[in-house]
């Protein structure tokens, strides 16, 4: 494939010459044995497409590339699972209307789209996004929008998906407009992997537009240090030139950010670009997602390496998600470890327990006591 700078800084051009196929992965990388087959193979469970901008940043003589393992399907998506689920965190029962999650009394998480520039492989929400049934008609916005006004307890909205900012900026500045227009509404949030997998999007004009809605904060998500290119350098300063406040939420996946080294480097180039480093999210039980779970004392463990070694603001809050909201993992929260899993307390007081498979202890000096 072939471009121009112009095309290169072009967010559309990217979403319209997105990789797709085999033969325009070949552009980039020799795809081994598993990605050719996975690429067939994972075509009824999930969508596949990667932006030529992130395809660029792998590196096509390593099949591990921390970047290519999070596009690139592989045969280990469709192993058996048996621990893995459509929607661990419930989400379907947690939304009064369609898309609209309301698990925390004061705020809502609002999947305003299904669609997504790239789609991660260990994706939270694999069960809707690239769904055409999660599309949201302008109708079913309009549901959502009424269910927040009608409920003056909400007052943080968070826009996600899918990935809000592949809507256009009209449509984005109709949507804080009228989130904007209800009274109780405090802040609005953005959850958008943009400025990582296709920092073009970030222009100056949607800096414009979010801008006219201000308080408005966004949450990106790196997950490796490789990701933290000039390009997106220019895409953060320009959100925060914007008044947009930037955040970072990772997960914790295992061969790509599961050691001390990967994610204290990570974190001191968050920093060094003023974005904050927000959640360290331990990794959902999502099928066909078992190649990427670590345990739990293996992201204990790193955060216990990075207090005391790192800035303080540098360091994230590394947080498990459940039904019952999200438990930070620290050992006022974490009770112990039984053979199946590790058990927990959660905020409201229930006790959850996360199957998880026990690190090997010569890999990991944190230990549960044992349930
Ligand atoms: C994570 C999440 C939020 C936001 O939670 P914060 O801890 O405030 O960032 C809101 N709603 C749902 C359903 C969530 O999962
Ligand atoms: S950008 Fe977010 S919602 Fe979209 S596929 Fe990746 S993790 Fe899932």
């Amino acid at each position: 494939m072939k471009w121009t700078p112009e095309q290169w800084n072009d967010w559309k051009w990217h979403m319209r010459h997105r990789v797709t196929s085999e033969e325009a992965l070949r552009e980039f990388l020799d795809p081994t044995s598993s990605e050719t087959s996975a690429i067939e193979g994972t075509k009824e469970v999930f969508q596949w497409s990667i932006t030529p901008y992130y395809a660029s940043l792998i590196d096509p003589d390593n099949p591990l590339c921390p970047i290519r393992r999070q596009v690139v399907p592989h045969m280990e998506e469709l192993a058996p699972d048996v621990i893995g689920l459509e929607d661990p965190l419930e989400e379907v029962a947690h939304s009064p209307v369609k898309n609209l999650i309301h698990n925390y009394p004061d705020r809502v998480a609002f999947c305003v789209t299904s669609q997504c520039a790239i789609y991660c492989r260990y994706c939270l929400r694999k069960r809707m996004v690239g769904e055409a049934e999660f599309m949201m008609r302008k109708g079913e916005l309009r549901d959502a929008i009424a269910y927040i006004a009608a409920h003056p307890e909400i007052r943080d909205v968070l826009l996600t998906g899918g990935d809000p900012l592949t809507l256009g900026d009209a449509n984005i500045d109709w949507l804080l407009t009228e989130l904007r227009a209800i009274p109780h509404v405090d802040i609005i949030r953005i959850g958008t992997r943009m400025p990582v997998k296709l920092p073009q999007r970030i222009t100056p004009e949607l800096c414009e537009v979010l801008s006219k809605h201000h308080p408005i904060w966004l949450n990106t998500h790196f997950n490796h240090p490789k990701e933290l290119t000039e390009e997106a350098g220019v895409a953060i300063d320009r959100l925060l030139r914007a008044g947009v406040p930037v955040g970072n939420q990772t997960v914790l996946l295992k061969g790509i950010n599961d050691s001390v080294e990967t994610m204290k480097e990570l974190c001191q180039k968050l920093v060094r670009m003023r974005i904050r480093p927000y959640y360290l999210y331990q990794a959902q039980l999502i099928e066909g997602t078992a190649h990427f779970r670590t345990p739990i004392e293996v992201g204990m463990h790193i955060m216990e390496q990075l207090q005391g070694h790192l800035t303080g603001f540098a360091i994230p809050r590394y947080i498990l998600d459940t039904p019952y909201g999200k438990v930070p993992m620290t050992r006022d929260y974490v009770l112990g470890r039984n053979e199946e899993g590790v058990v927990v307390r959660s905020t409201r007081g229930d006790v959850w327990m996360e199957l998880n498979d026990a690190p090997d202890p010569s890999e990991c000096p944190v230990v549960l006591p044992k349930l």
